[in-house]
């Protein structure tokens, strides 16, 4: 399977469906946000600047994450091809990467955008719940997304947390960020021709059913 990159708003459902393709596909699937939350408990000032980045939707630096990629990536469990949910966020890290692949001789593979309205992804944001331990994502507002039992993980039982930057006061700025430093990323990779679009507004099963369509071509 090709690797595939998701690019989209927070809150769009990147998360969500990278984590359906790894169960269908066996890939990994590369969440850099949750590396950094795993790396900011650590009682260092890494850690502690991590953190502070993290709850207020600041990136953090460009090298750290960089390191952090490429390690992940040479890694047994992409040998198969993996998802990268997070990353990248901005230009220079999109040339980095490149640079990066041709160095370990991997393939770009393909670009799917998820597509989705600000408000519609502000709402989710407030509903938003997730699992510490396993990572999987729930939502209180969504049919498809709520736990069975109420406040704990459906995997591991774990109880589930609301992210400190799931508020829809840091989701505004995390959202015009989106569109400053991460959307220019889509004509980036439209000048490789590996782009693709899907809508997210409606859900788990549609934006699924469209990236199956993707997959099959
Ligand atoms: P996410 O879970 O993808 O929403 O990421 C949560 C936070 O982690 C972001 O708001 C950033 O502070 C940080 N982060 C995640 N991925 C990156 C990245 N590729 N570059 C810089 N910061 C990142």
């Amino acid at each position: 399977m090709k690797s595939i990159i998701l690019i989209a708003a927070p809150a769009a459902g990147k998360g969500t469906e990278a984590s359906i393709l790894k169960e269908k596909y066996h890939m990994a699937h590369i969440s850099t946000g949750d590396i950094l939350r795993e790396k900011a408990q650590e009682d260092s000032e890494m850690g502690r600047d991590i953190n502070y980045k993290i709850n207020n939707g600041i990136f953090v630096s460009d090298e750290l994450i960089i390191d952090i990629l490429k390690e992940r990536i040479q890694k047994d469990d992409c040998a198969n091809g993996y998802i990268l949910d997070g990353f990248p966020r901005n230009v220079a890290q999109a040339e980095a990467y490149q640079e990066m692949l041709k160095e370990l001789n991997k393939d770009l593979g393909i670009v799917i955008v998820i597509d989705i309205d600000k408000n519609v992804a502000a709402k989710r944001i407030a509903g938003r719940r997730s699992c510490p331990n396993c990572k999987a994502v729930f939502n209180v507002n969504s049919d498809e997304l709520k736990p069975k039992v109420e406040g704990h993980c459906d995997k591991c039982g774990t109880e589930l947390v609301q992210r400190a930057d799931d508020n829809e006061e840091t989701y505004l700025g995390r959202y015009n960020t989106y569109i400053e430093k991460t959307s220019p990323l889509i004509d980036f990779y439209d000048k490789l021709g590996v782009v693709y679009h899907v809508d997210g507004n409606s859900g788990i099963e549609f934006t699924h059913e469209q990236v199956e369509k993707i997959l099959g071509e």
